[in-house]
């Protein structure tokens, strides 16, 4: 079972790359798409993210067997409603939001009775919009698959190719353990960044043009972080709330931990942190998820 012909709704980042990486990477694949927006359809359309862009969900979801949601996760109950009507008899409908357990809840409610198998693509920039797009975004990237229970697994191996197609690594995990990972390694450095980045625009008796032209001393990195998408963060956010609230609680006893040691002058402490700190990097770069130059390769693209 190969996929022929896949429905994308949402023609942002995420949809308009996997639009572009479909055509470059699986050529024989019709594309479709649909957005709310309607001069993102226009932009869409203008791009070519996919070969044919409908004026409304329905059709462009009609003759499709795969259609992927790439909306902000809080909008995925409004796609997966919109798409409904236009469903043909055999489709998988999957995902690509960030957080797992509260997108498959909605997804299973807005569509009883179809196949519904999220996943999620570890792999964006901080831009977005029908301009945002590029096919090879998912190159060496992670795709975490996350079935719910009893799901078919000829329609998750159907899925799992699709994505290795596209140049992704997959992996497939329980939505509740997706959640706690992805709390740590992209929700938490995501708040924690809108965070400092917040406190510099706050603050009083150094001038923003200070921290504009000093910023190559750690903040700038924070910065790129923190153009993220907000409604698309929002989201995340507030749907994987438990997960984000309990590793928010373990940073802030970290930090304490770490500012302790900085009252109480235990430089060893904080050596041994940095050290330890250090280490993760360089496991990072030894497995091609990231770059070693100075400016992360984001010159080129980056991942989040
Ligand atoms: P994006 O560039 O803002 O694209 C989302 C698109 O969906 C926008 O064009 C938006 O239109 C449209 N949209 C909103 N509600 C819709 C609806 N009900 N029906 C159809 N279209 C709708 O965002 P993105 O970065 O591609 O993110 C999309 C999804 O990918 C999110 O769930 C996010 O969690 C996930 N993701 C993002 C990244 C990343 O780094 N950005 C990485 C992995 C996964 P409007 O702008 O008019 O609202």
């Amino acid at each position: 079972m190969s996929v022929q012909a896949v429905a994308i709704i949402g023609l942002g980042l995420l949809g308009g790359s996997t639009g572009l990486a479909v055509q470059q990477y699986l050529p024989d694949v019709t594309t479709t798409g649909w957005d709310t927006d309607p001069a993102t359809r226009a932009r869409a359309a203008e791009r070519g993210l996919v070969g044919t862009v409908f004026d409304s969900a329905a059709e462009a979801v009609a003759g499709a067997d795969l259609v992927i949601l790439c909306v902000p996760v809080g909008a995925m109950s409004a796609a997966a409603a919109a798409i409904a009507p236009g469903l043909q008899s055999g489709v998988v409908v999957s995902d690509v939001g960030s957080s797992k357990q509260t997108v498959a809840k909605a997804l299973a409610e807005a569509l009883p009775g179809i196949a519904v198998i999220p996943a999620h693509p570890v792999a964006g920039t901080e831009r977005s919009g029908p301009d945002a797009g590029f096919a090879a975004l998912f190159q060496q990237r992670w795709c975490i698959i996350t079935p719910p229970e009893g799901a078919d697994p000829a329609q998750v191996q159907t899925l799992s190719a699709f994505w290795e197609a596209l140049g992704a690594k997959v992996e497939v995990m329980d939505p509740q353990h997706h959640d706690m990972v992805l709390a740590v390694t992209s929700h938490l450095p995501h708040l924690i960044a809108y965070t400092i980045v917040g406190t510099a625009d706050d603050l009083e008796g150094v001038t923003q043009g200070e921290v504009i032209k000093y910023s190559a001393g750690g903040f700038r990195d924070f910065t790129r972080i923190a153009a993220s998408d907000p409604t698309m963060w929002r989201d995340v956010f507030l749907s994987n709330k438990d997960a984000v609230l309990d590793m928010l609680q373990r940073f802030t006893e970290d930090l304490t931990a770490l500012q302790k040691a900085i009252r109480v002058g235990d430089g060893e402490k904080l050596f041994e942190h940095f050290t330890r700190t250090r280490d993760i990097r360089r496991s990072i770069i030894e497995l091609g998820q990231d770059d070693a130059r100075p400016d992360f390769g984001r010159s080129d693209h980056g991942s989040s």
